[in-house]
């Protein structure tokens, strides 16, 4: 998108399928978004200082860049707070766009490396962020060396992964749900 320090954006780059894709998710239609910058006024990845913000994000939905969407790894800093759903005046749904763009990441194997890795403690220790390297200290103030999950109960865990291999983690897993 940045070329000679100038924002350009091929608009042959437009994929309408993928406009269609997302409009299943959010609003029934992208283009009604007015970019009145209402998501972004109470969007914490704006307030963090995110080039590539919730409104930028719906406008290069809305203009089908597909490309740039799945390339740029803003759409995970998404805090899914729905603060952006709240406020929107036109019912785009801003939150959802992300989720589904994030769906295409994946699809794609274009999200960032630790994403996998949070899908894989999720199905394998029940925690998405699992902290690494304090077990010894944990267990020092008398805590277990990981914090419990619904791991420590073997049948629920069993249970838990039927689960999971029944939604599309099945089909876009990079690891085997075993
Ligand atoms: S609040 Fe809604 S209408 Fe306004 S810029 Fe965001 S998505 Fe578009
Ligand atoms: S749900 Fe995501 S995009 Fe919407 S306001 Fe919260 S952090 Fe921003």
């Amino acid at each position: 998108m940045e070329e000679s320090g100038v924002n350009v954006i091929n608009l042959n780059q437009c994929d309408e399928e993928f406009i269609k894709y997302l409009e299943k998710f959010g609003a029934h239609s992208l283009k009604e978004c007015i970019q009145c910058g209402k998501c972004a006024s109470t969007c914490p990845m704006a307030l963090a200082g995110l080039d590539f913000y919730i409104k930028r994000i719906i406008h290069a939905a809305t203009l089908g860049l597909k490309e740039i969407l799945l390339e740029d790894s803003s759409v995970w800093g998404c805090q899914s707070c729905n603060r952006c759903v709240e406020v929107c005046p036109m019912d785009i749904k801003p939150y959802e766009i992300i989720q589904a763009v994030r769906r295409a990441a994946v699809r794609d194997e274009s999200c960032p490396a630790n994403t996998y890795e949070g899908l894989r403690n999720l199905y394998k220790n029940g925690h998405a962020v699992f902290p690494k390297g304090f077990e010894e200290r944990r267990k020092k103030v008398g805590l277990p060396e990981k914090p419990p999950t619904l791991t420590s109960h073997e049948e629920l865990k069993k249970k838990f992964q039927e689960i999971l291999k029944q939604t599309s983690l099945a089909d876009v897993a990079p690891f085997k749900l075993d």
